[in-house]
Parts: C-alpha cells; sequence; structure tokens
C-alpha cells in the first residue's frame, strides 16, 4: 500500500528491529499500541522516544492510517512518560521529523520528547 511520508515501511528499520526484540533499547515505558525508550544520542537531559507499534513511516501516515485506540493510546503514552519522569512542572517539548525536509533519519514513525533544562526558541 502506497503510503504518505517518505516512501513504504521498511521492516528492517532500527525501530522495527527495536520492536521486533532483535536489538536492545532503554526501555522507559509501554502501553498496548506504543513504546518509549532513552534515544542513543541526546539532546538534552531527558530524551526519549517515543514509537507506535504498529508499522507506520511518519507521522502523514500513523495520521492517516492508525486507528482511534492508537493514536489516543499513543498520545496518551506521550503524557504519561512526560509526567512519570517529572517534566509536568518545568515544560518540555515534543517534536516530530516527517520526511525529507524535517531531516527523518529513521522510516518508523517517532515523538522525541525533551526536556530537563530550558531548551530555547524552536528552530525553522
Ligand atoms: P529522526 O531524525 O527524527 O528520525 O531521529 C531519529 C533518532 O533516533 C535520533 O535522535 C537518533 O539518535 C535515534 N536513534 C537511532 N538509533 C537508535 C537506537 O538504536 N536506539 C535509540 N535511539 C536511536
Amino acid at each position: 500500500m502506497a503510503v504518505s511520508g517518505i516512501g513504504p515501511y521498511d521492516r528492517e528499520n532500527i525501530f522495527a528491529k527495536i520492536l521486533r526484540g532483535d536489538i536492545p533499547c532503554r526501555k522507559v515505558a509501554e502501553n498496548d499500541v506504543a513504546l518509549a525508550f532513552h534515544d542513543i544520542a541526546p539532546a538534552a537531559p531527558v530524551h526519549v522516544l517515543v514509537i507506535p507499534k504498529g508499522a507506520y513511516v511518519s507521522l502523514a501516515d500513523f495520521s492517516a492510517r492508525a486507528t482511534d485506540t492508537e493514536i489516543a493510546g499513543f498520545t496518551r503514552l506521550v503524557g504519561q512518560v512526560a509526567r512519570d519522569l517529572g517534566l509536568d512542572s518545568e515544560g518540555y517539548r515534543v517534536l516530530s521529523n516527517m520526511g525529507e525536509n524535517a531531516g527523518q533519519e529513521v522510516p518508523h514513525f517517532h515523538v522525541h520528547l525533551f526536556g530537563g533544562r530550558a531548551l530555547g526558541p524552536m528552530l525553522a
């Protein structure tokens, strides 16, 4: 099936391997539809990635094809992780790179959750 984003889903991408248990991750939390783990190259004191368990290339793909249950569960896990890591009071940033212009490196939809310091203004 054609998907919007950055091409067809590649089952050998690194996050697909993490989901299969082929390579390890530093897990933070999971629910039925999503997994959260620490980024391997953190850009802030807290840098967690949240990914759906389903095979979606990008936000464009996820928003078009995922079920309401997946979208709700994914969103709840992002908020839960931020809460559990104590980020609610000082604030945090959630970001998703979609496709070429944004420099998306891993072709499995993910959001970055940054926190633990003042993050400065958003860069365009
Ligand atoms: P993107 O540019 O939004 O696709 O970001 C991909 C992110 O995945 C980067 O921040 C990488 O540091 C991170 N990353 C790549 N491989 C791994 C891994 O094996 N474990 C955890 N994070 C990873």
